[in-house]
């Protein structure tokens, strides 16, 4: 700040004493040259150039006010105390009396005119901007205003060319009147003036216009001024070079008038080329040609500037919002310029907003994949690896890298414990149906070799109705299996520790009862223990059952059988158990033909005989309880035996786990507190490994039907393991 007071004092300090020493010139005290011309009007540019220096340091600490009137005073200034002298320099020719009445001119012309006259009427018309930059102060017609500032740079630019050339005439006739300036002349310096005139216009109005990008900017942040492009850059751009080539033709042509106008007056009106290469004007002609070059060359690169400003201004803008959290900067033209960087600061925004969520959802996701227990691998719809997490890292060995873009199968193959391979895994079933796979019978290796048993979830993932990859979790559950295998063992020695005394202990209660002088009481007692002692072996049965069929596979050894016969007998040996409930049994057969069929007579018995004891067993005893068993072939020629009850059903959320080892419905409980919960695990069993299918289908309160399907080949054949006979009724 203090230099700028310094600055404008040694500007006044020079003003006054240029003026004191132009009067002494006027008075004829001393003759004015060139040099003296020169010396004062370069001592008031090197002060201007002081102060414009000064100004800039100070620019951010300014107010607008401030800076708008260093933006007018250094135009004017800098303009008549240097490039108009200069021009006038190369056109004009005067005498030593006339220079000093110019250089006098001059010198009022910028303070009287230029900062009195046009800068104190620029400022009033300026006062509505400074409004804007007021806190708390709120405008009433924000968008008259936003025009303004569009319009404020053209009318400043017209009225200062209006005043430039009125200037221009009052000096001229200051000449004419106290100098004796011929009229020719005169006129020749208006015009000269008028021209280079034009020039200074079009820098004061590209000068503003950036300048009061920062009003609009503002009102458009404070008032919600529509995003309209208020003018075309194509208008602003014939403009401006319009203006410019007027300029710089006119002032050619002037200067050209000016010298051919001499030597044709020196060659007595012709024109001859030795007179005009003798010339000393040509030498000037040349230094101005130069002069109006250099200023049109000047304005031209100037004005490209301002006009790629922007786009300068967008590619910072965009290499900005590489940085995280940049922000975008704003085009302030008014124009296509602007509208086109609002928009790609919004897209840029929202993209970079959207990168830095992604950024962030990604990190989430991979520390939530890492922490994860199970190991996980993503697929593409080849089975290639697209990523694993470090729990697949360290089960398979291998690291992402490795993995990357190779299909699953290049480093571990599904293989069942047994060592046979398995043809369908759970993620080609996945991406062959698009549905959910658990698999939990095989095994995958580490790198190392070391196999291991696996449970398998794969899910199919899909885009637009298409399957487009899978996802698969699994885990080494070695350690599960181990102790079931443990579990299993431990069943197997305990049920058969327990079969031996049982059996013994039943044989002494049959030999009891066989004693004749038995009270009828102690008879009668003997019998529960007879029946609670064959309950018990059933139950270890069942058990040993259970242990064999997970230690193992199971023995199904099909051979012909009458399958009508075999539900018949099975029938038989039940009405007494089901009349002793009061339940009917009912055996239907269709009309199909039922040759005899390979069958493993005792398993199916096993089977059925639950199924026909269960529908007995879950009717509500003496109220009109019936069993419908029906037999018949389905359209593909499968044996259907379907066994229908009217009992109390299955609820609902209980389906899914009738065929679960050990389970019972409370209701079941309750109508039968006696039952293991092992005889449809053991049926499922039985079908599943003789290729069959078994299901069922209830209503609560209703009564349920359970349906076993036999293949029409018959039950197929595999080698295991016997099953115990276990009748659930005992
Ligand atoms: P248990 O009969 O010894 O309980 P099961 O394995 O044969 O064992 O049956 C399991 C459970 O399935 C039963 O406890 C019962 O809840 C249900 N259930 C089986 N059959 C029927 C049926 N016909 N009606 C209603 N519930 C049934």
């Amino acid at each position: 700040m203090t230099l700028i007071v310094t600055a404008l004092v040694g500007l006044s300090a020079l003003t006054t004493l240029a003026g004191f020493s132009m009067f002494r010139a006027l008075s004829g005290d001393f003759v004015m040259t060139w040099g003296v011309f020169a010396l004062w009007l370069g001592l008031l540019t090197a002060a201007n150039g002081v102060l414009a220096l000064s100004v800039r340091k100070a620019w951010p600490r300014l107010s607008l006010r401030a800076q708008a009137l260093a933006i007018l005073w250094l135009s004017i200034s800098l303009w008549y105390w240097t490039v108009a002298p200069l021009f006038f320099f190369l056109s004009m020719n005067v005498n030593a009396q006339q220079l000093s009445w110019t250089a006098f001119a001059f010198l009022w012309e910028v303070p009287v005119v230029g900062g009195g006259l046009f800068i104190s009427l620029a400022l009033a018309a300026f006062y509505p901007f400074e409004r804007v930059l007021r806190a708390g102060k709120r405008l009433s017609h924000p968008e008259a205003l936003y025009r303004w500032t569009l319009w404020y740079p053209r009318v400043l630019a017209a009225f200062l060319f209006l005043v430039s050339v009125v200037g221009y005439g009052l000096g001229t006739l200051q000449l004419r009147l106290f100098a004796g300036w011929p009229l020719v002349e005169q006129v020749k310096n208006i015009i000269g003036g008028g021209m280079i005139s034009l020039f200074l216009a079009v820098f004061l109005y590209l000068v503003f216009d950036i300048f009061l990008g920062k009003v609009r900017e503002r009102l458009k942040q404070d008032y919600a001024i529509p995003r309209v492009i208020w003018r075309h850059m194509s208008t602003r751009v014939i403009l401006v070079t319009t203006v410019l080539m007027i300029g710089s033709v006119g002032l050619l042509g002037f200067i050209a008038f000016d010298a051919l106008q001499f030597v044709i007056q020196r060659g007595g009106g012709t024109l001859s080329l030795s007179i005009l290469a003798n010339s000393e004007l040509v030498n000037t002609f040349s230094a101005a040609v130069g002069l109006v070059l250099a200023l049109t060359v000047g304005f031209i690169i100037f004005f490209g500037q301002a006009l790629t400003k922007a786009l300068r201004f967008l590619s910072a803008a965009v290499a900005e919002t590489q940085q995280p959290g940049g922000a975008v900067p704003a085009v302030r033209t008014a124009d296509e310029l602007e509208a086109l960087s609002q928009l790609l600061g919004d897209t840029i925004g929202d993209l970079s907003r959207e990168r830095n969520r992604l950024r962030e959802a990604k990190i989430e996701n991979e520390a939530i994949f890492d922490s994860m227990g199970e190991a996980l691998v993503v697929v593409d719809q080849n089975t290639c690896v697209i990523r694993v997490n470090q729990q697949a890292e360290r089960l398979l060995g291998w690291t992402q890298a490795e993995f990357s873009g190779k299909p699953l199968k290049n480093f571990t193959r599904a293989i069942y414990p047994n060592g046979r391979s398995v043809e369908v895994s759970a993620l080609d079933e996945t991406l062959a149906l698009g549905k959910s796979i658990f698999k939990d019978d095989y095994t995958y290796a580490h790198k190392n070799g070391r196999r291991f048993p696996v449970a398998v979830t794969a899910a199919a993932l899909i885009l637009n109705q298409k399957i487009v990859g899978a996802v698969m979790l699994f885990r080494d559950i070695t350690r599960e299996k181990a102790i079931d295998q443990a579990k299993t063992e431990f069943v197997s020695i305990a049920s058969h520790q327990l079969r031996t005394p049982l059996t013994a202990m039943n044989w002494y209660v049959e030999l009891l009862l066989r004693e004749q002088n038995l009270t009828d009481s102690q008879r009668s007692d003997l019998k529960k223990i007879r029946i609670r002692g064959q309950r018990m072996v059933q139950l270890v049965n069942a058990l040993l059952n259970v242990s064999r069929l997970e230690a193992g596979r199971l023995k199904v050894n099909p051979v012909p059988t009458d399958l009508v016969e075999l539900i018949n007998s099975l029938v038989d040996e039940l009405l007494p158990f089901a009349h002793q409930r009061g339940c009917q049994v009912i055996f239907h057969k269709s009309d199909d033909e039922f040759p005899d069929l390979p069958i493993d007579r005792s398993l199916l018995r096993q089977v059925l005989h639950n199924l026909f004891t269960n529908a007995i067993k879950y009717s509500p005893s003496g109220q009109g309880a019936r069993v419908w068993v029906q037999l018949e072939r389905s359209p593909a020629g499968a044996y259907v035996i379907s066994v229908q009850d009217n009992g109390i059903g299955i609820p609902e959320n209980l389906r899914s786990r009738i065929f679960d080892k050990f389970f019972r419905a409370d209701k079941a409980m309750l109508a039968e507190p006696d039952g293991t919960g092992l005889g449809l695990y053991v049926a499922k069993k039985i079908i599943a490994a003789s290729g069959g299918k078994i299901w069922f289908e209830s209503t609560e309160g209703r009564g349920t039907t359970f349906f076993v399907e036999i293949p029409k080949s018959g039950m197929q054949e595999q080698g295991g393991v016997d099953l115990a006979f276990v009748s659930p009724h005992a």
